[in-house]
């Protein structure tokens, strides 16, 4: 994948408890480090979050981002994995409301915005999930601070200009990348399609 093009390595964990899925976890994260030359964006669909976190950061996360839902205390947990040395995200699943950026934002780094319900790979991109992202970048903007604004669920060729312009700067593929025999060539299609959006906008 890093030779193909992509940015970063965004790993799902899953835990069977929070989402009905179970994947992968800290062991594996650090076994890859070591060949992973672009930074490692962990996304925790776990619960609970903190107990998990030190781990993540010691396998070699650069970024960890968790669920509001999924954490008793989201200051904390935002504080915890800043003292980590991560960069600290919020994910909002389709129906979670923007509001939990409301007292938190100045201890975000990256806002997720998940265009599917999280737990499986392979969904159809939430055609709602333009206008929460619309709304999250008038957010970051009217914040002043360099927030990412990562999208995932969905991605596709077909779809990731018209995310961009919603004001995404993230993307996450799973299924447009993995589904494909030539990756490198769905990686650089991913680019192709973005270039059109800046180009429009
Ligand atoms: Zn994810």
């Amino acid at each position: 994948m890093i030779a193909a093009g992509a940015d970063l390595i965004h790993f799902d964990v899953m835990d069977n408890h929070y989402v009905p899925n179970l994947t992968v976890g800290p062991l594996v994260c650090e076994a890859i480090k070591p060949i992973a030359t672009v930074p490692i964006d962990v996304h925790l669909m776990v619960k609970p979050v903190d107990r998990i976190v030190p781990d993540f950061a010691k396998a070699g996360a650069r970024i960890i981002s968790f669920h509001p839902e999924a954490s008793e205390h989201i200051d904390r947990t935002l504080a915890l994995i800043r003292d980590q040395g991560c960069k600290a995200g919020l994910v909002f699943n389709p129906a979670t409301p923007l509001a939990y950026l409301d007292h938190v934002i100045d201890k975000v780094d990256l806002v997720l915005i998940m265009s599917v319900n999280p737990g499986f790979g392979g969904q159809s991109f939430i055609a709602s999930a333009i206008d929460k992202i619309r709304e999250a970048r008038r957010r970051i903007d009217a914040s002043g601070r360099d927030i990412w604004l990562e999208v995932d669920g969905g991605i596709k060729a077909e779809n990731i200009a018209s995310v961009a312009r919603a004001g995404a700067d993230t993307f996450v593929a799973g299924s447009a990348i993995f589904g494909e025999k030539d990756r490198a060539a769905a990686v650089r299609r991913l680019r192709e399609e973005l270039k059109k959006a800046t180009i429009e906008t």
